[in-house]
C-alpha cells in the first residue's frame, strides 16, 4: 500500500503530498511560464535562421514552408507570452499546444524523408519533458499520444523496416521521457516547497502564528501604494500594564497572554483584514476599504470587550485590558510609518484617557 501511495504521489503530485503540491502549484506555473517564454523566443530565432538557410541548402529547401510556419507560430506565441498572466491556466495550456505542435513539426519534417528514422521526433520526446513542471501524468499522456499518433500515421507511409525502428524508439523514449519528467519535477518541486516554507517562516510571528512586523509593514505598504484604493483603518492594540502581568505572574503567563490574544484576533478577523503582532505586547489590525470612524469605534469596543472576555489570567476575577489607537487612512499617507505614527499618537491618548480605552486620531 505504501509503495502504491508513493507511486501515486510521484505520478500526480511530483513526489510530494497533494496539499503541499497545491500550495506550490502556482510557483510551478510561473516557472514554466518563464522557461517557455524564453524557449518560444529561441524557437522563433532558430526557425527564422532555418528558414533563411533553406534558401542556400537544397536539402533544407523542402522544409522551407514548415520552417516558415513554425517561425510564425513561435513569434506569435512569444507575443502572447508578453501579454499573458504568468500564473494563468491559458499560458500552461499554450505550452502544451506548443509542445504538440513541435511534435507535429518533427513528424512533418520526417515525412519529407520517409526512408530515414525520425530523429527530431525522438530528440523532442526526451527533451521537452525537462522543461515542464506539472502533474507528471499529463506529460505521460502528452508523450504517449504524440508517439501513438505518429506511429499510426507513419504506418504504411514509411518502409516497414524503418517504421519498426521508429516504433521501438518511440516506445522506449516515451517511457524514458516520462521518467525524466518525474525525476526532474520531483527535484524542482522540492525547491518550491522549501522556498515557500522559508517565506512563511520569515513572515510569521513564532509565538502567535500571526504576521510579524516585516510582513505587516510590507503588506500594508503595498495596500497604501495601490492607486485603486484610498480607504482603510489602522488599529494598534497594546496590552495595558503588561509589565506588571509579567512581574506578578511570571513571564510564562505573560507569554500565554500574548498567545491567547493572537488566537482571539485570528478567530475574530478571518476576512481580508490584515492582522499581526508588531512586537512585544503590541498588535496591528488593518481593515481595508473603509475609513468610517463610527465603524472603527464599533470594532475597537468589540475587540476590547472580546479580549477581556476571552483572555484568561491566573486570577480569574482579573480581566485583561487593552488600549486601541486608530488612524483612518484616506489616501493621504504615502507609507505605513506615516499612518502608524498617527495611530500611535491616538494610542497614547487612549492610554491616558480615564474611561474609553480607544481613541481615533484627529
Ligand atoms: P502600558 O500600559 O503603557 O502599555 O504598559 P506596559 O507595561 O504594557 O508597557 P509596554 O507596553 O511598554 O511594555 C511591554 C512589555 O512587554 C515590555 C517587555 O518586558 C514585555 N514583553 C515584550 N515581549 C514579550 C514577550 O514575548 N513575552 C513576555 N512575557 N513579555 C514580553
Ligand atoms: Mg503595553
Amino acid at each position: 500500500m505504501k509503495i502504491l501511495r508513493k507511486i501515486r504521489n510521484y505520478y500526480f503530485y511530483c513526489g510530494i503530498e497533494k496539499d503541499e503540491y497545491n500550495a506550490v502549484k502556482k510557483d510551478a506555473y510561473i516557472s514554466n511560464f518563464k522557461v517557455w517564454k524564453i524557449l518560444h523566443f529561441m524557437m522563433a530565432g532558430v526557425f527564422a535562421v532555418l528558414c533563411l538557410a533553406s534558401f542556400f541548402n537544397d536539402l533544407m529547401a523542402m522544409n522551407r514552408l514548415l520552417y516558415l510556419i513554425a517561425f510564425l507560430y513561435s513569434a506569435l506565441a512569444s507575443v502572447a507570452f508578453i501579454v499573458l498572466k504568468k500564473d494563468s491556466l491559458i499560458a500552461q495550456l499554450m505550452i502544451y499546444l506548443s509542445m504538440s505542435l513541435l511534435f507535429l513539426f518533427a513528424a512533418l519534417v520526417n515525412l519529407n524523408k520517409v526512408n530515414y528514422n525520425a530523429t527530431t521526433f525522438i530528440v523532442l520526446l526526451v527533451l521537452t519533458p525537462m522543461f515542464m513542471i506539472d502533474k507528471p501524468y499529463f506529460m505521460t499522456i502528452e508523450l504517449s499520444a504524440a508517439s501513438a499518433i505518429f506511429l499510426i500515421w507513419m504506418h504504411g507511409i514509411k518502409p516497414f523496416e524503418i517504421w519498426q525502428i521508429d516504433f521501438v524508439n518511440a516506445v522506449a523514449f516515451t517511457v524514458v521521457g516520462s521518467f525524466l519528467n518525474i525525476i526532474s519535477n520531483s527535484l524542482r518541486i522540492r525547491e518550491f516547497v522549501l522556498t515557500r516554507q522559508i517565506r512563511i517562516q520569515k513572515d510569521t510571528d513564532e509565538m502567535t502564528g500571526l504576521r510579524n512586523k516585516g510582513s505587516l509593514t510590507r503588506e500594508i505598504n503595498e495596500y497604501l501604494a495601490d492607486d485603486s484604493t484610498d480607504k482603510g483603518l489602522l488599529f494598534i492594540l497594546d496590552v495595558d500594564r503588561f509589565k506588571s502581568i509579567n512581574d506578578t505572574y511570571g513571564h510564562d503567563v505573560g507569554d500565554s497572554v500574548i498567545v491567547q490574544l493572537g488566537r482571539f484576533l485570528a478567530g475574530r478577523f478571518t476576512g481580508d483584514e490584515i492582522t499581526g503582532r508588531f512586537g512585544g505586547d503590541e498588535f496591528i489590525l488593518f481593515v481595508r476599504d473603509t475609513d468610517d470612524t463610527d465603524l472603527a469605534r464599533l470594532v475597537a469596543r468589540d475587540v476590547i470587550a472580546g479580549v477581556s472576555e476571552s483572555v484568561k489570567l491566573p486570577d480569574e476575577k482579573e480581566k485583561l485590558s487593552i488600549s486601541v489607537g486608530i488612524a483612518p487612512y484616506n489616501g493621504t499617507e504615502k507609507n505605513y510609518s506615516e499612518l502608524f505614527k498617527k495611530a500611535d499618537v491616538a494610542l497614547y491618548k487612549a492610554k491616558a484617557g480615564a474611561e474609553e480605552r480607544f481613541c481615533v486620531y484627529g
